[in-house]
């Protein structure tokens, strides 16, 4: 008999994303793992029971002073990873919005002086505390949307100084939202107003005063670099990534997100673990990274947000074998903090399947970040994170645009509703 202090019963459909392979690559994104009429039950901080209701029955005890709660036929899946956020940031850009109405691009804003830049010059000016709550707040908001893991780039400060301040808060965001936050090293997100004309410098200060300090106390997973036109060309982006392998980070590109940069083939060559973005790659890039094995990272909130006309190629990068995440790209751009918005437009803007879309959301999103072995799945010894949606199956998930979770638990313990201050 199993042990349990919290019971999950009457589950309509849970969905699991507990089978190999990991990552999942094209018709083995749709398997689920579904379990009907399916039941839960945690110890402490894991998973001790996931089966049927039948067995659960039969083989869990509650124990005194424990908890049961039924879901009500509803559906519950593994907590969220959001692979890719930007949330670590002061200030907000609501005023652009006009801007991007009238025409203007990401990059043409920046250019500029607005857009990052004036994200660089409000996160510059923050005070540490000032950072730690505002984005304590926003990632409470995701975790109350589902969210139980997520990665956090630094990329608003520009310096090398400054690049490490905001990697050293991660772990007190952690700490103070109970959240799995995977720091990466965004230093190359932009070239900084002071090497507008010498970025080969500033590439250089990263490599030499950011990179070593990084490895020492051990403030990042992984690195990643802005590879586009304006910004760091792929000699630039091939020559930081080389240094962070150096130093031990695992690598990621932000690549061709607004012209064909290289930087697909770029991650293809390098190994890179993931490539982020790629509304422009093409199906010959889409060939390189399946045979590299390299995870597409689609953020397809972002187009939506900046007006562009693309779309991210989900369905194209699923049919052609690479393995796909999806993350929110949360941002002063495109400020999305609900992975089920994402789903959603995973569906209807990237064409991925519902259950494409919740495999994008879990078991590749943890395996983009490195967390296989922890998050994204639901299954005996996990984490417990899961989260119980009032609906009759996963598909419905993404299928409603923006649903809300009816229940979220991180390690075993509720996540309070969104505007809940109680923690
Ligand atoms: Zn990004």
């Amino acid at each position: 008999m199993t042990r349990a202090d919290l019971v999950i019963t009457d589950i309509g459909e849970l969905a699991t994303m507990a089978s190999e392979p990991v990552p999942r690559i094209g018709p083995a994104m749709r398997e689920l793992g579904r379990i009907p009429r399916a039941a839960i039950a945690i110890e402490g901080d894991r998973f001790v029971f996931v089966g049927t209701e039948a067995r659960c029955k039969r083989e869990v005890r509650l124990r005194s002073g424990g908890s049961r709660w039924s879901a009500g036929g509803g559906t519950v899946v593994p907590g969220f990873v959001d692979p890719h956020t930007h949330v670590l940031f002061a200030g907000d850009r609501v005023a652009e919005i006009d801007l991007k109405i009238a025409g203007a691009s990401y990059g043409e804003i920046a250019r500029r002086g607005g857009g990052i830049f004036q994200t660089v010059r409000a996160t510059r000016r923050a005070s540490a505390n000032e950072l730690l709550q505002s984005t304590e707040a926003r990632l409470r908001r995701m975790a109350a949307m589902g969210t139980t893991t997520c990665e956090v780039k630094s990329g608003y400060a520009l310096t090398p100084a400054g690049e490490l301040r905001l990697l050293s808060l991660i772990p007190v965001l952690a700490r103070r939202t109970g959240l799995r936050l995977v720091p990466t090293f965004l230093g190359a997100q932009a070239v900084p107003p002071e090497y507008t004309e010498r970025p080969d410098d500033y590439v250089s200060a990263l490599i030499e005063k950011a990179l070593p300090a990084i490895a020492r106390d051990h403030l990042a997973d992984f690195c990643d670099a802005f590879c586009e036109p304006g910004f760091f060309n792929v000699e630039q982006t091939e020559r930081l990534l080389h240094a962070a392998r150096a130093v031990g980070l695992g690598l990621k590109v932000h690549a061709d997100e607004f012209v064909r940069s290289g930087g697909a083939a770029l991650a293809a060559r390098l190994g890179c673990r993931s490539a982020e973005h790629l509304l422009e790659s093409s199906d010959g890039d889409r060939r390189v990274l399946a045979s590299a094995g390299v995870t597409a990272v689609l953020l397809p909130v972002t187009p939506f947000a900046s007006f562009a006309h693309s779309s991210s190629p989900g369905r194209e990068m699923v049919d052609a074998g690479v393995p796909v995440a999806v993350g929110t790209d949360l941002s002063p751009n495109s400020w999305v903090e609900s992975i089920p918005v994402v789903l959603s437009h995973s569906v209807y803007s990237a064409r991925l399947t519902p259950a494409e879309a919740l495999t994008a959301a879990t078991v590749n999103a943890a395996y983009a970040i490195g967390l296989s072995d922890e998050a994204g799945t639901i299954a005996v010894g996990r984490s417990a994170d899961f989260v119980a949606f009032d609906v009759p199956s996963a598909d419905h998930i993404p299928y409603r645009f923006g649903l809300t979770p009816d229940r979220v638990y991180r390690r075993g313990v509720r996540v309070p509703p969104a505007g809940d201050r109680a923690t």
